[in-house]
């Protein structure tokens, strides 16, 4: 009976450990869940506050890109600003050492001061002259323009020769007392009054073939007036008084240099040099020896 009661009484204890054992299990459970969700509810407002400041972040990058773009964009500015400074101070610069005069248009009224002489004067070789043994000299920077105008008309097979070119005012005068003596004072209008500045520049030339020799007005039916028509433009002449100007009497012969880029132009629209404004004639003084 004892035993019977021992055993009973030991299950009743069985039981009541199982249920503390199960209860003590279920509240570790409980307290484990609820760590658990605790944690997990700590840990989604930590990602959530490291995803805010990840997008600030790149909003903060996008800003300084755009910042920096800003800056280049800025710089680039400055740096096209200072080139296209230094640029035009190159330009003002050529500009101010290019005589003025070179492109300058005369007239009975408006002519080169006596006292001008050209920066630089080169001898002519006598090969390009119609008279060998005289001293022929041209604005030295005109020369290989020049030379090389007179080659290609020779290898072109025709003949040009320098009849005049560079003339000091005191040769000009001298020439224009012998023209006097010679043709009364018609002189005034024939050779001497407006094309002489532009001898004195050192950069008009008057031309002549062998045959046509110092009888000018036979220049006008010459192969060498037609080849200069349609070539001296590329070497930079132009026909300073042309057929029916109302600027000066006709002068096949007399040609001026004015650059190639303005020759070039007036080539193309038939136009001669006195016919333009001389305000527009000076915009192509910087270029005249390019
Ligand atoms: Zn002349």
């Amino acid at each position: 009976m004892i035993k019977i009661a021992e055993w009973l009484h030991k299950g009743k204890n069985r039981q009541t450990i199982s249920i503390i054992i199960i209860f003590i299990a279920v509240l570790i459970l409980g307290y484990g869940t609820l760590e658990y969700y605790k944690i997990q509810k700590e840990l989604g407002s930590h990602i959530d506050g490291l995803s805010m400041s990840l997008a600030s972040l790149d909003q903060k990058n996008i800003e300084l890109k755009n910042t920096l773009t800003a800056e280049r964009l800025k710089n680039d500015f400055f740096e096209n600003q200072i080139n296209g400074i230094s640029s035009t101070v190159n330009r003002l610069q050529k500009l101010s050492e290019t005589d003025k005069e070179l492109l300058q248009k005369y007239s009975k009224v408006y002519f080169l001061n006596e006292n001008y002489t050209p920066d630089n004067l080169s001898v002519i070789n006598e090969q390009y002259l119609y008279e060998k043994n005289r001293n022929h000299q041209v604005h030295s920077q005109v020369l290989p323009y020049l030379t090389e105008l007179l080659d290609t008309a020779k290898i072109d097979g025709i003949a040009i020769q320098i009849i005049s070119s560079f003339r000091s005012f005191g040769e000009q005068s001298s020439l224009k007392n012998e023209y006097a003596v010679q043709y009364g004072s018609g002189a005034n209008t024939f050779s001497a009054d407006q094309g002489y500045s532009e001898h004195q520049l050192g950069t008009a030339l008057d031309f002549t073939t062998p045959k046509t020799g110092t009888t000018f007005s036979k220049f006008k039916e010459t192969d060498a007036y037609k080849w200069l028509l349609n070539n001296a433009y590329k070497f930079g002449f132009t026909l300073s008084y042309p057929e029916g100007n109302t600027f000066y009497q006709f002068e096949p012969w007399h040609w001026r240099f004015v650059g190639t880029t303005l020759s070039a132009r007036l080539h193309e629209e038939n136009k001669f040099f006195y016919d333009l404004e001389q305000r527009d004639i000076d915009s192509y003084l910087i270029s005249i020896f390019n």
